[in-house]
Parts: structure tokens; sequence; C-alpha cells
């Protein structure tokens, strides 16, 4: 018979960061823009997001050997369970033990699905706290390669505090901070929904992820350590939040920053999005200069074309400007708006974009204009989300969620 395996230790000081991490899941982490994680679903410990490391730490913690911890990393990240209860080749001793210092998955149901002709799928997620969260999965054939992509576009808050003046989320109001199990499951319920892996992630959904940066960074390390997904393979998104492009900088991750501009001057920039006021246009242009000084990695202008506003050839010619003051690492992205209920914006006609592209290629820019999906399927950031919950601000308790009838 083959001897019981030893439980490893941990070193003591390795030991006591490792507890220290996993204590920290279990509370609210406070950030910039006053969305702390709390809320009921700060009261209960998540286990998903955890690496092995923590994993075991957390068994031996729990009197059980350090094998088991790597057990539960099959569990969360391999066999996908969605409850302790599920966990059936782990000891009952220990899933009680997990159960009765307040530990769970962290996975939370799916409220509502929609998906367009193109494929694209919202999903919307039902936390512990009974609020909701987008979650989209874009599909993309790639007929070159004779591959597919599964990109997952992942929300960091509950709502925004940032209230851009075209933007669904914006206009829905803000409730918290997601805690850093709650982005993780939503790359593990698209992956569910499609029973296709997540190739790439975008944090573009519900959300200045930029406000909760450090929940934003650890799901980014789980993606990329524990589900595989590369760093290249990700794009973290920001309207421009001050000292935020400097802090991300200074991780040294290959992923690629996107800042929403959406306006050459900062005027515009102001009326577009109020939160510019505290954000000068050179300020974040140079945040943006250093964030490929440091990284390497080209920092990706995201540009909302507004029919009227900011589609201009003049606007473009000074858009274009301002990037030549920002050296070369940069690409710019146009956005043909996707109008919502209620907006007073419109979307430019074909000719007015192709009219902005040339004039920017011109001044050589390089430039794409991404191709609107899933327009049937409430595709602007927070639309669905708005029609199933109409008051993220107001605190919701178990018995009375803020939800409308599904
Ligand atoms: S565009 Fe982004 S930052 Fe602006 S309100 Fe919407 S979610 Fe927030």
């Amino acid at each position: 018979m083959a001897a019981a395996p030893q439980p490893v230790r941990a070193a003591p000081t390795l030991a006591r960061a490792l507890r220290a991490r996993v204590a920290a899941t279990a509370k609210p982490q406070p950030q910039g823009g006053g969305g702390g994680g709390g809320g009921a679903s700060a009261s209960r410990r998540a286990l998903l997001g955890l690496s092995e490391p923590e994993l075991r730490q957390l068994a031996l913690d729990l009197g059980q050997q350090s094998y088991r911890g790597k057990q539960l990393h099959d569990l969360l990240y391999k066999s996908r369970a969605n409850q302790i209860q599920d966990f059936n080749y782990v000891p009952k001793a220990f899933r009680e033990a997990l159960l009765g210092a307040g530990w769970s998955v962290g996975r939370s149901p799916v409220h509502h699905a929609v998906t367009a002709s193109d494929g694209t799928t919202k999903i919307l997620l039902k936390l512990e706290d009974k609020r909701l969260i987008e979650t989209v999965g874009i599909p993309v054939d790639d007929d070159n390669k004779g591959s597919s992509r599964l990109t997952a576009c992942v929300s960091s808050q509950v709502g925004c505090p940032l209230r851009c003046s075209f933007c669904a989320t914006g206009k829905g109001g803000f409730a918290r901070n997601l805690r850093p199990h709650e982005i993780v499951e939503q790359v593990l319920a698209i992956e569910e929904v499609f029973k296709h892996r997540v190739t790439n992630v975008v944090f573009m959904g519900m959300g200045e992820p930029m406000l909760n940066l450090n929940s934003v960074l650890e799901a980014h390390r789980c993606f990329n350590k524990e589900l595989k997904i590369g760093q290249r393979m990700m794009t973290i998104s920001t309207v421009g939040v001050p000292n935020t492009i400097k802090m991300l900088a200074s991780h040294k991750l290959q992923s690629t920053l996107a800042v929403s501009l959406h306006a050459p001057n900062q005027k515009l920039r102001e009326m577009i999005v109020p939160s510019a006021k505290s954000y000068p246009l050179w300020a974040l242009m140079d945040d943006c200069k250093n964030y490929f000084l440091e990284t390497g990695r080209r920092v990706s202008f995201e540009y909302t074309l507004l029919a009227g506003i900011n589609d201009e050839k003049e606007q473009a010619e000074e858009l274009a400007q301002l990037l030549h003051t920002c050296g070369g690492g940069y690409h710019v992205n146009l956005i043909p708006y996707n109008p919502i209920e209620g907006s007073e914006y419109k979307r430019p006609y074909r000719k007015v974009v192709q009219a902005f592209v040339d004039a920017l290629e011109a001044r050589k820019i390089t430039v794409s204009v991404r191709q609107t999906r899933g327009l049937d399927a409430n595709a602007a950031c927070g639309q669905l989300r708005n029609e199933f919950q109409k008051n993220p601000l107001l605190e919701s308790s178990p018995s009375e969620p803020s939800l409308v009838p599904t």
C-alpha cells in the first residue's frame, strides 16, 4: 500500500503571506471612486480566483494535507464545480470545514441571456446581493486560419459612477465594485453557455476598471495563470482616471491598454466624458506615452463617433495632431455609435466614418473601425442590465430585490 502523502509545509513567511491573501478575499476592497466592495457579497469567502499555493495553504489551515489544495484547484478550474457540495473527491469532513468557515465557490446563477443573430450573447448574472451584472460573449470565426475566437467582455463594477454621456451603464447609476471572483466567474459563465474556451478577455463591460484596479489585476492574474489566457489576449480599458495608468504600467503587463478618448480636445472631451474635468488631456496623453515606454505595448485609443458631434474631418485632423505628440506606440479604434434608448446622440453615416478614417490615414495614423456586433441584442454596454434592474443605486436586500419580473 502506498504511503499517505505527507503534508507539505509552506515556509513561515510564505504561509503568512498566503494566509493574508486568502483572508483578504473575504473583505471588501476599498478603491478610488467610492465604490467599496461592500454589500451582502462581502460576507462570504470565495474560492474562485485563488491560486494553487493559496488553496494549498487553505487546506493546511483547515487541518488537511496540502495536496487537497491542489484538488480544490482542479475542481475550480478544470472540473468547474459550481458549489462545494459538488466537490465529490475531497473528504466530506473537508467540505464541511470549508462550508463551516464560510467558504463558497463564488459562482452566480444566470438570470437572463439573449443572443443576437451574429452569435453575440449577453448574459446577466445575479450576484449574491441580488444585483445584476452584464457579461458578453463575442464569437469570431477566423476563416483564414480555420480557427475560432471567443472574446469575453467583462464588467468590473455594478454600474458605473462616471456617467459618460453616451453610455447606458453610466445612465443606470452605480452600486459597488466587483470582487475578483465576480469578474472571474463571468468568463466561466460564457464558456458554459458557448461550450467553448474563452480566448480573449476585454475589460470593457460595465464600470471603469481603473476604479477597481486591485480586483481587475487579481482577475487578470487568474485568467492568465489558472485559465491559461495569454496576457496579450487581454485588454484593459479606461476612460481615464488620474494616476491609475502609471500604476498599471508599473505592473508591466503584456496586455493592451485601451483608452477611451472620444474627442480631440479637452473642451469637447469634457462634454462627452464629464469625468475628464479632473484629468487634462495633455496629462492623459503623457501617461499613455509612458505606458508604451514602460511596457512596450502600444495603446489603443477608442473613439466613439457621434454624428455631428466629433465626426468631422477637422476633428480627425486635430486628433491626428494630438496623437503625434504621443510618440509612436498607438492605434486608433473608431466605434460608430450604437444608439441607446433616450440618447440624443446618433450614429454617423458610413461615408462620414470613411472620411474620418481617410483623414487619419492621410496623417499616418493606424486606424481600424470596430464592427458593430449584436446590434439586435441590446449591444450597448449596460442596456440589458438597465432593462431588468432599474435602481442599481438603491441598496437591495435579498428579500426586496430591485428587479423587474423576467
Ligand atoms: S463608458 Fe465606461 S466609464 Fe463611461 S459611464 Fe460607461 S461604463 Fe462608465
